[in-house]
């Protein structure tokens, strides 16, 4: 079963893929992570997009379909795929359609998390992240045992850059006007499924699921 999970940022994507990581045997893919690790070990790519992921603008269309077609060749055939930030554009989407069908796959569904702008603006600010582990927590919906320390390693907790208030809208708004558009694209395809994710997160996966065993 591959899958690619399209939302605004702070849709709750993130933790549907590790819901969905937990129950099905697939494996995950964000280009987001894969963008942040090329920045944190100052690759030429790293320092290609640190400028943009700062601007909360994307990355060019042929350099995150590069990243996607390497990681592909290299995944496990044997395992179902959760897209998760990938694809963003119709063009990459498309990209998507060729690399897959290239190695024998295709896109099973497409889970659309849409929340309101103003739900995005209050999860986002109030998201906070351990810079080693990976952690996120929230200031009031998941907030860390300890104030600005990371649960399991004890790290001092950072907000994002492209979290800062600033960015969000930023975000957002390449969000609205490249990224939607990929919603009437596999709504033709006739593999789109669109959930509320302003809802509680467990209900979201339970509909989630629900709609996937029915695939
Ligand atoms: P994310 O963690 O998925 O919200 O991604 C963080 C940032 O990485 C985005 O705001 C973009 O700057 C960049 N990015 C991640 N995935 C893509 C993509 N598929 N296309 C273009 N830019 C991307």
């Amino acid at each position: 079963m591959n899958l690619i999970l399209l939302g605004p940022p702070a849709a709750g994507k993130g933790t549907q893929a590790q819901w969905i990581l937990r129950d099905f045997d697939v494996v995950h893919v964000s280009t987001g992570d894969m963008l942040r690790k090329a920045i944190a070990d100052g690759t030429e790519l790293g320092k290609l997009a640190k400028p943009l992921l700062d601007a909360g603008k994307l990355v060019p269309d042929e350099i995150v379909n590069g990243i996607i077609q390497e990681w592909l060749k290299a995944a496990d055939p044997g395992k179902g795929i959760v897209f998760d930030g990938f694809p963003r554009t119709v063009a990459q989407a498309k990209a998507l359609d060729e690399m897959m069908a290239a190695v024998g796959r295709r896109i099973d569904a497409v889970l659309s998390i849409q929340v309101t702008e103003a739900t995005v603006v209050e999860r986002i600010g109030g998201r906070w992240s351990c810079p080693k582990d990976g952690a996120v927590y929230h200031a009031t919906n998941r907030p860390p045992r300890e104030t600005g320390k990371c649960d399991r390693c004890g790290e001092a907790l950072i907000q994002r850059d492209d979290d800062k208030p600033e960015k969000i809208v930023e975000r957002y708004r390449q969000y609205l006007e490249k990224t939607m558009p990929l919603a009437d694209y596999y709504a033709s395809k006739g593999c789109l499924l669109t959930l509320d994710g302003t809802r509680d997160a467990q209900v979201v996966y339970d509909e989630l699921t629900a709609a996937l065993k029915a695939i």
